[in-house]
């Protein structure tokens, strides 16, 4: 009795007992792992430890589908698995896992963990802390968020492992949180985010009591480090079903104040065309297995933000390119404060921003210039994507495509008449530092002004 109330107060603690499927009772096959995964398995289980492959790998096979990676969950701690394996790193400070090289591949191997509950392991909302205590298999289970998350396979067997009633939850394809709802999202409120992003992504309904309370519990949100929600972001972008995955945030009440900035984008009629035409481009690229640049991403979906602040500046009477400069810097620093956009992502948005300006400019040897530049082909795609969207004219974009696969006669043929040339100022005193410092993008841009139409 009273275990069975500790058990219930402390779900970690509780000592579950698996349900174990053999290979006539699913449709995994050890076949369909990489060759990194078994050989990391059987390493481990030859010197006598327990190893599984775990999380979405098991699920996805389950589900048919290929899983991206294969993580691996055992009972050897990181010094114990490290010597048994040629290339193998112990990473993390938090709680250290062991990446093990295999060839091309990289297999990221964790010790089994419990949940810590209680103590000042949370912070006044709620949320853990910190969760690197070692524990067992059991408990390793139970500390994951959804049941089709905590299934173990053992290729040895080809068994899985269920302690929470995966198995049954993905045959009825549904999306169950393990343990209360509420306390399980206040440990950790990028959960809600999860769960949100892997129903979309996998096709499965969310189960009433992991939904329910998500409207509600929201703002939590505001409590989670920017880095890890801009890792849990680029997933969700990236998934292949963003469209989808956004339109559900949208309905859970999510996506308020998780991109502040594009809370205000979606309120923007061009904006939120914008961004449908950006996202369904992604999401049609990651579906058929082209890669994906997360900084052409981001560019889009704070363009209609720039655009905003760009057109604010110009009417306040400053010169076209420092303030295209200015509302570029003061985006992407609003955005800093909520979705920590990495740096070596930032100078790839600015190129694209910078450079789009550059696409008004036809005359003379300018347009040779910017096909030369070694980001004209994402700038391009980015203006493809302006035009469809009915922020620049079509025929701007036409010209573009045409330009770039004439022959130099055809190309020399297609340049508009030079404008009247604009006498130079040349910057003195202070005004030339500036100057210097936007010299790259500007100098082609003497003559750069709102985007025009054909
Ligand atoms: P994806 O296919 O998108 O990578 P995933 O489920 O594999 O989905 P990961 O972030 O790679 O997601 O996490 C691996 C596993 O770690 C999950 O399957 C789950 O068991 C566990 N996990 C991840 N995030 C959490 C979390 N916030 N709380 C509890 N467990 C988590
Ligand atoms: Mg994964």
């Amino acid at each position: 009795m009273i275990r069975r109330l500790l058990a219930r107060l402390i779900p970690g603690r509780a000592a579950r007992k698996p349900r174990v499927y053999g290979p006539e009772q699913h449709s995994v096959r050890r076949e369909r792992l990489s060759h990194a995964a078994r050989t990391v398995i059987r390493r481990l289980q030859d010197e006598g430890f327990h190893a599984y492959i775990v999380g979405g790998a098991v699920r996805d096979l389950l589900l048919g589908i290929d899983p991206k990676d294969f993580d691996l969950a055992t009972n050897a701690t990181p010094e114990q698995v490290k010597p048994l394996f040629r290339r193998a790193f112990i990473i993390g400070r938090r709680f250290r896992l062991v990446h093990v090289h295999v060839g091309a591949e990289v297999i990221e191997v964790s010790t089994f963990r419990a949940a810590q509950v209680g103590g000042d392991t949370t912070d006044e909302h709620g949320r853990l802390l910190s969760d690197n205590v070692y524990g067992t298999h059991a408990q390793d289970a139970l500390r994951r968020d959804f049941t089709i998350n905590a299934l173990y396979f053992d290729p040895s067997d080809e068994s899985i492992w269920d302690f929470t009633g995966g198995v049954a939850d993905i045959r009825a394809r549904r999306l169950r949180l393990i343990g209360p709802s509420v306390t399980r999202y206040r440990e950790d409120p990028v959960r809600m985010l999860r769960a949100v992003r892997l129903a979309a992504k996998l096709g499965l309904a969310i189960e009433r009591k992991t939904a329910e309370p998500i409207t509600r519990l929201a703002s939590l949100m505001q409590n989670v480090p920017p880095a890890r929600l801009f890792d849990e972001m680029q997933k969700l972008l990236l998934s292949g079903h963003s469209v989808e995955t956004l339109r559900s945030l949208r309905a859970h009440g999510l996506s308020h104040g998780l991109l502040p900035l594009l809370d205000m984008i979606l309120e923007q009629p061009l904006g939120q065309k914008f961004i449908d035409v950006a996202l369904a481009h992604t999401d049609a690229r990651v579906r058929e297995g082209k890669g994906v640049s997360p900084a052409f991403l981001f560019a889009t979906l704070l363009w209609h933000e720039v655009l905003a602040s760009w057109t604010q500046a110009k009417a306040r009477g400053e010169k076209p390119l420092p303030a295209l400069f200015e509302a570029m810097d003061s985006v992407l620093s609003r955005q800093a404060e909520r979705i920590a956009i990495p740096r070596r992502f930032e100078a790839t948005i600015k190129e694209i921003w910078s450079l789009q300006p550059r696409f008004e400019q036809r005359a003379g040897a300018r347009p040779f210039r910017l096909l030369e530049h070694p980001r004209f082909r994402a700038a391009y795609d980015f203006l493809a994507l302006r035009g469809e969207s009915g922020e620049v004219a079509g025929p701007l974009v036409e010209w573009w495509t045409r330009f770039q696969t004439e022959t130099a006669e055809g190309r020399a043929a297609m340049l508009k008449p030079e404008e009247a040339p604009k006498k130079k100022r040349r910057p003195r005193g202070r005004g030339r530092k500036r100057a210097a410092a936007l010299a790259d993008a500007a100098k082609d841009s003497a003559s750069t002004d709102e985007p025009t139409s054909d």
